[in-house]
């Protein structure tokens, strides 16, 4: 059954349900942020509610109001699964196509009888969810979920705590209102949370100013390593699994590494491949300025995807056989890379 008619989900939500709230491996604060706030959001109407995300947050979100109660799939498989089949609601957040949850908790999910219901802003959503909300125009996660909350006529249940939520997922998803999807909505709902005595100053330093010096001189390697390629106005930075291990590397240390890639001037393109010896992966993450697609490069050439300016992508040949491979293909989009010089 198709139920793209918000009637339709009032009508779901008018008894209480089982829902469970599902984000992407690899969860970000726009992940947790919408997640943790719809959580808020629908138990405060009644419902039994479950966050259950594939695997650990960085420590820059363990503070997220009601992080320490999502339940960790790849920590607590067992748990997770029979919370999953129990649901009658099945929300997904923040991700486009079911394999972003990984291998595991993706068949336990195509094994799940519960209505799926999709809230997104990446491009080329699938269609797996009987209610799909989908806009890529939307800066963030967080930013749509405000507007699906106003839309089934719940705002009035927005609090401190899932507004400290939506706020800490629109300011990640745009690099503090910089990136490109921000527009004068994003403002206008940054400011409607502000009026819940959010504490902004001190979200911000949650996030960004939790540094160890071990981190930022993984920064220091990071920059060592940074390599320009002028002709492509592209900028690459590449860590291998010793350089990581050298400096104690824990999740999310490398969080925000390829934006100084991207701050050099006249590069449009910037890529960080960070290998993943564990996973028998190199990792990805691309970001471009101005009209260069970054979510097609990854589509095409390294089965990843995301957003315009902000993509990702994986392989699984060696760091060097694939820093080759990307920069044999870069001739191919010469035309582009200069056309996108802003
Ligand atoms: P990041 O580089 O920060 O991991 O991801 C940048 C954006 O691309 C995020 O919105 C993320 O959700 C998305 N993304 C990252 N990796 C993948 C991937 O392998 N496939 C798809 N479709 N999207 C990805
Ligand atoms: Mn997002």
């Amino acid at each position: 059954m198709k139920m793209n008619d918000l009637q339709q989900v009032k009508q779901w939500l008018a008894e209480p349900k089982n829902i469970a709230i599902v984000s992407h491996r690899n969860p970000d604060g726009d992940a947790y942020g919408s997640s943790l706030a719809l959580f808020h959001l629908l138990k405060n109407m009644g419902h039994t509610v479950h966050v259950v995300s594939p695997n650990d947050c960085p420590d820059f979100l363990k503070w997220l109001p009601g992080q320490d109660e999502i339940v960790v799939f790849e920590q607590d498989q067992q748990h997770a699964e029979k919370l999953l089949h129990k649901a009658d609601l099945i929300f997904t957040l923040d991700f486009n196509a079911l394999h972003r949850v990984g291998d595991q908790m993706e068949k336990a999910l195509n094994a799940c009888s519960g209505m799926f219901l999709m809230i997104d802003h990446h491009e080329q959503p699938d269609d797996y969810a009987a209610y799909t909300l989908s806009d890529p125009t939307y800066s963030s996660t967080c930013e749509l979920l405000y507007q699906f909350i106003e839309r089934i006529g719940e705002l009035e249940r927005i609090n401190t705590d899932i507004a400290t939520c939506l706020y800490t997922g629109i300011v990640t998803d745009t690099g503090s209102f910089k990136y490109a999807a921000t527009d004068a909505q994003t403002h206008l709902t940054a400011a409607a949370l502000m009026k819940y005595d959010i504490q902004h100053s001190i979200i911000h330093n949650k996030i960004f100013d939790s540094n160890s010096v071990q981190r930022l001189q993984l920064l220091g390697k990071a920059l060592q390593n940074l390599t320009e390629l002028p002709a492509y106005h592209t900028a690459y930075i590449s860590l291998s699994q010793n350089e990581l291990n050298n400096f104690n590397y824990k999740k999310g240390d490398t969080e925000g590494f390829v934006n100084y890639a991207l701050s050099l001037a006249n590069v449009v393109f910037a890529v960080i491949f960070i290998e993943d010896q564990k996973q028998g992966i190199i990792k990805m993450s691309f970001r471009s300025k101005g009209n260069f697609s970054v979510n097609e490069f990854a589509r095409k050439n390294f089965n990843g995807g995301g957003h315009h300016n902000a993509a990702g992508g994986k392989s699984e040949d060696s760091l060097s056989a694939t820093i080759e491979k990307f920069k044999e293909l870069l001739p191919l989009y010469k035309n582009e890379l200069h056309a996108a010089n802003v």
